[in-house]
């Protein structure tokens, strides 16, 4: 066995990319991350410009205390937020009125249906959306906006893609008090993994779209047809050992490189639309995981204003309008200790996301929004206040294209296929590929953990 040290290739620099990449390295290992885009963070991506201080564009919330990736926020700084100690507003369905979390679930008996679709677990029909089952249930059609608001759009898409049996495993397996969110106060997850992951940022190649992945395991050592000439006397080398590189992969412009592992954590909207080759081809199972998962159309728009006019401690606002689901921006300022905002952050998804990719349509839902809040907040002077607004679509994003990997129809153990090792060479990360808190940073965090630790234990077995 030769004592040189095993590499590892790593394509996307979001945070599962990093956080494995960073296991990887500690543990003596040589890692090449390898990112499309010209920064690293994918999902996670941060705003200074806009608001005066940072806003994070992409990930938020932290949505499980004591996680990992709780506690690494944690020890690189973060003043971590419980948005338990703030409220959540309603507007009420039948008055153009404010309600209390507590008045609106007591007004519209809301915990019922998330009971019956959480802790009834003979839903076992994986084919039903949650659409389908409120129509089934006999809920008002009025309601059903609310629950796009909060059951659909926080899960990535709308009510007719998300499938009860998913969305009830998904809320029952997070085993974390599903309201207990923490917001950061002083930093940024992009400023979190910047520094926990300083050590392998020198590791990535950046612009650098992978297109290629050829896995083959210890069948056949891949000849580079066009450094052959060269570099023959170094092949040689490397083969006659057989402890060879066995991952070789290309890039968008033809570039080559090796390695004894891979790890891709690519959103899995990219490995959908096949801008990765992979040589074998993926075995059936995972191919049809793949088809069966759904990344979620969708993005955040933030709007700034001169004043405040929502109430002080209000956290969350759900309004009757097509951009429905907003929130307070919370900043500690260093000098006043000010937390106190004048910006509202919006988040939307699904079949809202037809007229947001219109800039005509665009405007006219941000207008409606605007009046919602005039009448809602009782402050005729909304439209005058606004200031800016910003919008970002991740559904645009180039290699990305999307937002997060909803509980959709069919998706049965999809994520736990998926996130199984091919020949234990080939490895996929990444938040869809963690089976209980996908559609999360802290999830996607666990996943390069998960795949970096497998691939240490792999090496040790070796040994
Ligand atoms: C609008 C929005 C709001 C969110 N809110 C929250 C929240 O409040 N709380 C929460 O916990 N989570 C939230 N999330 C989800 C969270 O941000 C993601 O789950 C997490 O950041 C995903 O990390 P990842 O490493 O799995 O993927 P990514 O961050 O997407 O990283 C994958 C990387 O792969 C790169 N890539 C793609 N194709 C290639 C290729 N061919 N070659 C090389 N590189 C490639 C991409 O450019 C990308 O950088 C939100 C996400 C969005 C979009």
């Amino acid at each position: 066995m030769s004592t040189k040290r095993k590499s590892v290739l790593i394509i996307g620099a979001g945070i599962s990319g990093l956080a494995a990449a960073h296991s990887l390295h500690e543990n003596g290992f040589d890692v090449q991350i390898f990112e499309a885009r010209k920064e690293f963070g994918g999902r996670i991506r941060k705003d200074d410009q806009f608001a005066g201080f940072t806003l994070e564009v992409g990930g938020e919330e932290i949505h499980k205390v004591n996680s990992p990736y709780y506690h690494l926020a944690l020890k690189m700084g973060a003043d971590l937020k419980p948005d338990d100690t703030l409220n959540h507003y309603f507007e009420d369905i039948e008055k153009e009125e404010l309600m209390d979390r507590e008045e609106f679930l007591s007004k519209y008996n809301d915990q019922y249906f998330y009971n019956e679709v959480v802790q009834n677990r003979d839903i076992q029909d994986d084919s039903q959306s949650l659409q389908n089952f409120f129509s089934k249930k006999g809920l008002k059609s009025q309601f059903y906006q609310w629950y796009e608001a909060f059951w659909g759009i926080e899960n990535g898409g709308s009510l007719n893609e998300i499938s009860v049996k998913a969305y009830g495993d998904y809320e029952s397996g997070r085993k974390s008090d599903h309201d207990l969110n923490f917001i950061l106060m002083n930093t940024s997850h992009y400023e979190i993994i910047e520094k926990a992951f300083a050590s392998v940022l020198p590791f990535i190649h950046y612009s650098t779209p992978i297109t290629e992945i050829n896995y083959f395991g210890e069948k056949e050592f891949p000849v580079d047809r066009e450094q052959e000439d060269e570099d023959e006397d170094d092949e040689e080398e490397d083969c006659k050992g057989k402890d060879f590189n066995r991952v070789v992969i290309f890039d968008k412009q033809g570039n080559r490189y090796e390695g004894d592992y891979i790890i891709v954590t690519v959103p899995i909207s990219q490995l959908q639309n096949k801008t990765i080759r992979f040589n074998p081809e993926l075995p059936p199972q995972k191919q049809d995981a793949i088809r069966r998962m759904k990344l979620g159309r969708g993005g955040k728009i933030h709007f700034k204003f001169k004043n405040r006019f929502w109430p002080d401690n209000a956290r969350t606002l759900f309004l009757r309008s097509k951009i429905s689901f907003l929130w307070n921006q919370y900043h500690e300022q260093k000098d006043t200790d000010e937390i106190q905002t004048n910006v509202l952050a919006g988040l939307l998804a699904g079949d809202v996301m037809d007229e947001m990719q219109d800039p005509e349509k665009r405007q006219a839902l941000i207008e409606e929004v605007l009046e919602k809040m005039a009448r809602v907040f009782k402050y005729p002077k909304v439209k005058e206040e606004l200031l800016d607004v910003m919008w970002n679509d991740f559904t645009n994003f180039e290699y990305i294209q999307g937002n997060y990997s909803m509980p959709t129809l069919n998706i049965g153990s999809s994520r736990y296929i998926y996130q199984q090792p091919v020949d234990n060479i080939l490895f996929f990360a990444g938040e869809a590929s963690h089976t209980t808190d996908s559609m999360t940073i802290h999830g996607a965090y666990e996943t390069g953990l998960r795949d970096a630790q497998r691939i240490i234990e792999l090496q040790k077995e070796k040994k």
